[in-house]
């Protein structure tokens, strides 16, 4: 389960909602053991949250939400792998639709920052998901395997094995309209499929495909009873503990 806080709180709220996250899930009630939780902040926010990770031993994991595709340099305002690794990052989001969108990635850029990620040491979670034109035109499945190939191009089998997937229509993020457990299950099933026939039956095992959109805990249950979703991207519900905490505990 990770929570994309996107650009929301300083790196004072980030302390204290990876405290109260931390809370949330000492709870005993509940047994976390099969539920990787990842929080991925904005960048300012990284080094606090990694000294209460470090000092406390959290068993929360934590990422960033992009990274350039540039090793170092004159590059303005962009935050390299290297340093990300640096500051304990075990993953990073790349190609979220709002990257795409606002601007401009491409599949290419998008799998140069995999790329990086990767060579860095830490896991992509690679985004990909139509638009709602898209999914009007019943094309959902074709327009996001068509990301997936250029996104994923020239990854070995091992790498795509330990790659996080993220299918999220864009039509369904921070709208509050959130796709229906079988439109979930249609296209994260169709990427295992790709995967294994481009890849390998292994690999599409092993990579874990999560579904993002309008995420909430009244309905994270019925996304994950679905076969090929194995967890989720949230965005807006992981700025409250309880909330992301509730998400946690969808069994
Ligand atoms: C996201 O930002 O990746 C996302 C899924 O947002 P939300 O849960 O708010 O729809």
């Amino acid at each position: 389960m990770a929570g994309n806080w996107k650009m929301n709180l300083n790196h004072q709220e980030a302390v204290v909602l990876v405290q109260k996250l931390s809370w949330t899930l000492s709870d005993k009630k509940h047994d976390y053991a099969k539920v990787e939780v990842v929080v991925l902040p904005p960048f300012t926010d990284l080094r606090g949250v990694q000294t209460l990770v470090d000092g406390d031993r959290l068993e929360i994991g934590y990422g960033a939400q992009d990274v350039s595709e540039h090793d170092a340099g004159a590059y303005t305002g962009e935050i390299s792998a290297a340093m990300l690794a640096k500051l304990g990052c075990s993953y990073v989001v790349v190609g979220h639709s709002e990257r795409r969108e606002h601007h401009a990635e491409t599949d290419a850029v998008v799998n140069a920052k995999a790329k990086k990620a990767i060579g860095a040491g830490m896991t992509p979670i690679v985004c990909v998901g139509e638009g709602l034109e898209v999914r009007k035109e019943g094309r959902q499945v074709e327009h996001t395997l068509a990301q997936v190939d250029g996104s994923l191009a020239g990854l070995t089998e091992q790498q795509v094995a330990d790659l996080v997937i993220a299918y999220e229509p864009v039509w369904a993020i921070g709208t509050g309209e959130v796709a229906t457990p079988d439109d979930a299950q249609e296209v994260c099933a169709a990427i295992r499929t790709r995967l294994a026939e481009t890849v390998s039956e292994e690999a599409a095992a092993a990579c874990r495909i999560l579904y993002g959109g309008s995420v909430k805990a009244a309905n994270v249950a019925g996304i994950m009873e679905k076969a090929d979703v194995d967890g989720c991207l949230v965005g807006g519900a992981s700025l409250q503990a309880d909330e992301f905490g509730g998400i946690c505990r969808f069994y």
